[in-house]
């Protein structure tokens, strides 16, 4: 049995996100912005296999991560997981069949073991995840990501250390924010410490959070408006240095890290 995680990030960044984790003898789709078709047309694309998925969790309400859950969940009959305060924030999102979970609870979902932390964002009660698969007592594999968080916390910090596969946000380059399109007071909320992590945040927190486990870092969340998949990069990778390889995370093509 392959004892790995795989991971596809079918979205990525502020016109939706959703991404499919797989363990060994399950899958877990975390987030679904994007409509069922593109949902689909995105599997099928990565090779993505939905009817393996066993779950949804879902990290908070806000449109581009939840946008297509209502008529994904009409054609799904297993749990969704959110946070109550994440579960009752929205009248679009009052129907749906949630599981109600503490922001740090502990799941078994795919043969892997699911870890919640908290997140600095403007929602109710916003949450991510960490995955890890277990043999005999021993951690054999892990990955995790933290998006739409304006700083980490101290959870995150930790759930994020250690990891083979590491996400990390890189919503935008201050520069590029503090002089693009966008009004003062939204600079002030994607740059404050309830919005979004910038490119330099991203690369400041790298230094902690790389292991000699870790081969794979994914900036994630970038901005179409307020950065380049070229600045988050060179930023992470400027932190990363050789030893581990960078990758951006798209918002229009799925991108697997087996
Ligand atoms: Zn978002
Ligand atoms: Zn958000």
């Amino acid at each position: 049995m392959d004892a790995s995680i795989h991971l596809h990030i079918l979205a990525s960044g502020s016109k939706g996100n959703a991404a499919v984790v797989e363990g060994p003898s399950g899958s877990v789709l975390v987030d679904c912005g994007i409509s069922r078709r593109e949902l689909h047309r995105r599997a099928d694309a990565a090779e993505v296999d939905l009817s393996r998925v066993e779950a949804i969790l879902v990290t908070h309400e806000h449109t581009d991560h939840t946008s297509g859950l209502p008529v994904v969940c009409k054609h799904f009959d297993g749990p969704v997981y959110a946070t109550f305060g994440t579960a009752h924030a929205r009248p679009t999102l009052a129907a749906l069949p949630f599981t109600t979970v503490a922001r740090d609870v502990t799941l078994s979902l795919g043969g892997m073991r699911v870890q919640a932390f908290p997140l600095s964002h403007d929602v109710a009660d916003p949450i991510c995840f960490r995955f890890e698969r277990w043999e005999q007592n021993h951690l054999v594999d892990a990955l995790a990501w933290a998006t739409d968080t304006g700083i980490l916390t101290k959870q995150a910090l930790e759930a994020l250390r250690g990891c083979r596969i590491l996400g990390i946000e890189a919503n935008h380059d201050r520069e590029m924010l503090a002089t693009g399109p966008y009004p003062y007071f939204l600079q002030k909320r994607v740059g404050g410490n309830h919005g979004h992590l910038s490119n330099a945040q991203a690369a400041e927190a790298l230094p902690q959070l790389l292991t000699s486990e870790t081969q794979t870092v994914v900036a994630m969340h970038i901005s179409q408006k307020n950065n380049l998949p070229e600045l988050a990069h060179d930023a992470l990778c400027e932190a990363v240095g050789t030893q581990a390889e960078v990758l951006v995370a798209s918002q229009t093509e799925p991108l697997t890290i087996w």
